[in-house]
């Protein structure tokens, strides 16, 4: 937890505009979601991302606002 870097990879996909908010830790685990995920002639491309991931800060975001709706 205390590691400057927190390397991690996301799936994006070509023909969706929707960002996918699940990280995985390895390149490999993310691939192979990706291949369970797609869809005939959908393509992707995985991106590496360190702890500075502006999709992982939204995602959280949106968790925190979730659990604030809860709470209510
Ligand atoms: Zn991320």
């Amino acid at each position: 937890m205390d590691r400057k870097e927190t390397i991690h990879y996301h799936i994006r996909w070509a023909q969706i505009p929707l960002l996918d908010f699940e990280s995985f830790n390895t390149r490999v685990q993310a691939e192979a979601a990706a291949q369970v995920l797609a869809r005939p002639g959908e393509t992707h491309t995985i991106e590496e991302q360190d702890d500075g991931c502006q999709r992982c800060r939204d995602a959280k975001s949106e968790r925190d606002a979730q659990v604030y709706r809860e709470l209510e």
